[in-house]
């Protein structure tokens, strides 16, 4: 809790906390990075023109780009290729460096439904003359994220759907089961980059059946015994 003392040390106000809601309950969990895992399904691998056998890297949003269950998205500048990508993602409690993959699990604080959005255009061509990946997938809201369902009561799932339907029709439809690295490898590997912190979340890739969504949309996603999470694409900022 922020005394006065402190808060006169600040010149301007402190940035808001960004947070996720616990499903069932008003609590919260503060988020402080939040990391993407880049392909991690092989038919979305294939989809995108790779090789399935390269392994996976990691790249990250601002923690302030997420976008509450219910909320609506801006359609984001520069783009005419916005794609969604439904992903499990993970909040860890804890933290570590070169965290072995049988220590990753206690990590965890639990399990959400979120969307990588991604300015499909501006990553491609960043992409194709070795640019960084920011402005294709760092924007403004690109990282809805649901209410977490903490592992304390469903466990830590391994399997289950992992379904996105835009304005009612299914896009893209996998199960966590084709992950090609898993949850504990994606921890530890990611602890070997970078020492891990309780708030850290991470998105953990997208199965199949990426594609272009506009403004108007209703996208709904959800992953069997995790949770669900709704957002509408709404018209661009002014
Ligand atoms: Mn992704």
């Amino acid at each position: 809790m922020n005394t006065d003392a402190q808060e006169q040390k600040y010149v301007i106000a402190p940035p808001p906390q960004p947070a996720l809601a616990v499903a069932g309950t008003d609590e919260l969990f503060p988020v402080r990075r939040l990391w993407c895992v880049g392909r991690n399904y092989a038919e979305h691998i294939k989809e995108m023109g790779h090789d399935v056998r390269e392994p996976p890297f990691f790249f990250a949003k601002p923690a302030d780009a997420i976008v509450p269950d219910g909320g609506t998205v801006p359609y984001p500048s520069l783009t005419k290729d916005m794609h969604h990508e439904v992903e499990l993602v993970v909040a860890l409690q804890s933290g570590g460096r070169n965290i072995p993959t049988d220590k990753a699990l206690a990590r965890i604080y639990g399990y959400g439904v979120g969307i990588d959005l991604t300015r499909r255009d501006l990553q491609i061509a960043s992409r194709d003359i070795k640019r960084p990946w920011e402005i294709g997938k760092a924007f403004d809201h690109s990282a809805p994220c649901g209410a977490l369902a903490p592992a304390a009561v469903i466990g830590h799932p391994s399997k289950g759907r992992i379904v996105l339907r835009v304005n009612g029709k299914v896009r893209q439809d996998g199960d966590l089961t084709q992950m090609i690295w898993n949850v504990p490898e994606i921890i530890s590997k990611l602890s070997e980059m970078v020492a891990l912190e309780p708030g850290d979340i991470i998105m953990t890739g997208t199965p199949s059946g990426v594609a272009a969504t506009v403004a108007g949309d209703r996208i709904e996603c959800e992953i069997e015994g995790v949770g669900k999470l709704a957002v509408t694409i709404g018209a661009p900022l002014k």
